[in-house]
């Protein structure tokens, strides 16, 4: 028998956007909804992030006249990531993708705008929706708003320690850590919204071993507790060895140089001045090569992709006030400032110029050079390649239930985020399309949500 020591009808665990998403759609069906925060403040990945929620049909694009679709979002996401073991939630999340972005504009009264100048990685079609400034905290904040105008309560602190179910592999409520107190609540719907396992080194080397030793820019948090519960009550794992990585974290500043200056026609090179890759690749694909190059490499672009970059973006905006955007007026100049091959950059760059200008084809394969060749004044900025988050998880279906091995789902329980399996592909960092990881956060959140606060309304 369990002594429980609280009662609510929708038990969240973890308040970044998944968590909060989910209890305001399951409180918006009449449900009472508590969330449990590990950590004594909002300090998630979202709130790390840059808010970048890609949707397809929103009132914001229709406002901005571009014409989407859930089939083409589809067609961007699987193009990118291949085969794996979630496309039924490739489809869900395009297919409601739309829906979300305005109901968290409306309902939530989120602040959003879209980025119609860039596609982003992996988009066909502007669609990447993100706050005024791009900063996650942003919307954190405003969930948190909603959820406190709704009178749902977040508590922080509280981590769940662990899962109880009932002898039939239910779910019925879950135990919590409160300083060395621990308590039980009941809950008739749980709902795992605890973001993946990029801050759990033993997870790290056992699914994903090449990424397991690179440094990680994602939250502490993120410990891999709902992979854990879900082995214990038999959960199917999915797409575990998937996660993003990010090809230029500015060293040594810590912010994201934005790989819109590669779109725009930055390019990548080694100590010894040469490219190694096609940056057309992503962010997340190109992550393993700077690895490879001894986590070093240095994005080669002009003033003119700066100011561009610049213009649009907060987060890059403060790298070049920091001086992480170097100016030089020659290739020799530009070379010296971080001790580069200058002979050998000069014959990068006039190679990368005379691709772009269509003399010649890429000797990697790009095909989209933005607004090279480049010219002076040239810029440069240091960079390595990081972790941000990983991509696999609990497998769920289409309503975010929690499936064991054998299909079925596991009674009373749900997951999101970073906690369930991605659609990033089966393995490694190339199948990311930019947003995905907030696309999975936000909609598998909100149907979850849903779901839960459904069921309990019809008992
Ligand atoms: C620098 C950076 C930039 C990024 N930019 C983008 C972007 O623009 N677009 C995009 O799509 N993705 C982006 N990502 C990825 C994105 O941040 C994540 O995919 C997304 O935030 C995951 O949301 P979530 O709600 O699942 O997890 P989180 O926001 O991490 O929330 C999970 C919460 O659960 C809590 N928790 C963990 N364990 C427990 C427990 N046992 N009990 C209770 N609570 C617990 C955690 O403390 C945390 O607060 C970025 C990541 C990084 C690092």
């Amino acid at each position: 028998m369990n002594n429980w020591q609280a009662e609510v009808d929708v038990l969240v665990a973890g308040a970044g956007a998944c968590g909060l998403i989910a209890a305001l759609r399951a409180a918006e069906q009449g449900a009472s909804v508590a969330v449990l925060e590990k950590l004594d403040r909002f300090a998630g990945n979202t709130t790390l992030s840059c808010g970048s929620i890609p949707a397809a049909g929103t009132r914001l694009q229709r406002e901005a006249g571009i014409q989407d679709s859930a089939n083409t979002m589809i067609a961007d996401m699987e193009r990118v990531a291949g085969e794996h073991e979630a496309p039924h939630l490739t489809r869900m999340l395009a297919t409601r993708s739309g829906e979300v972005v305005d109901w968290l504009n409306q309902y939530c009264e989120v602040q959003m705008k879209l980025y119609t100048n860039y596609k982003h990685v992996g988009h066909t079609i502007p669609r990447l929706h993100t706050q005024p400034t791009g900063r996650g905290i942003e919307l954190v904040e405003a969930l948190a708003r909603a959820a406190q105008r709704d009178g749902i309560e977040v508590v922080f602190s509280n981590p769940i320690s662990r899962l109880i179910a009932d002898e039939h592999g239910a779910v019925i409520g879950a135990e919590v850590s409160s300083g060395k107190q621990r308590y039980s609540i009941r809950a008739k719907k749980t709902i795992l919204a605890t973001n993946g396992y990029g801050a759990n080194a033993a997870m790290l080397r056992e699914f994903c071993p090449e990424i397991a030793d690179a440094q990680y820019f994602g939250a502490t948090g993120s410990e891999g507790e709902a992979i854990e519960w879900g082995r214990q009550l038999g959960a199917k794992l999915g797409n575990i060895g998937a996660y993003q990585s990010h090809a230029s974290v500015a060293y040594p500043h810590g912010e994201l140089l934005t790989w819109s200056a590669a779109e725009k026609g930055a390019f990548y090179v080694n100590r010894s001045g040469r490219r190694f890759g096609n940056e057309n690749l992503g962010y997340s694909g190109f992550g393993a090569l700077v690895m490879a190059q001894g986590n070093v490499a240095y994005a080669i672009y002009d003033s003119r992709i700066r100011d561009y970059v610049a213009h649009y973006q907060d987060t890059y905006r403060v790298l070049v006030e920091q001086g992480g955007a170097k100016e030089a007026a020659t290739v020799e100049e530009l070379a010296a400032l971080h001790g580069i091959d200058a002979e050998a950059l000069r014959e990068t760059i006039e190679r990368y110029n005379a691709a772009a200008r269509g003399e010649q084809a890429d000797e990697f394969g790009r095909s989209a050079f933005g607004m090279a060749p480049l010219q002076a004044p040239f810029v440069v900025t240091r960079v390595n390649a990081g972790l941000f988050h990983t991509q696999g998880g609990l497998m769920v279906d289409a309503q975010g239930r929690v499936l064991r091995e054998d299909g079925h789902a596991i009674g009373n329980l749900f997951a999101g985020g970073g906690a369930a399996a991605g659609v990033s592909g089966r393995a490694g960092g190339a199948g990311y399309v930019s947003g995905n990881g907030l696309l999975a956060a936000a909609v598998l959140g909100y149907v979850a949500g849903e779901t839960a606060g459904r069921e309990i309304a019809r008992t």
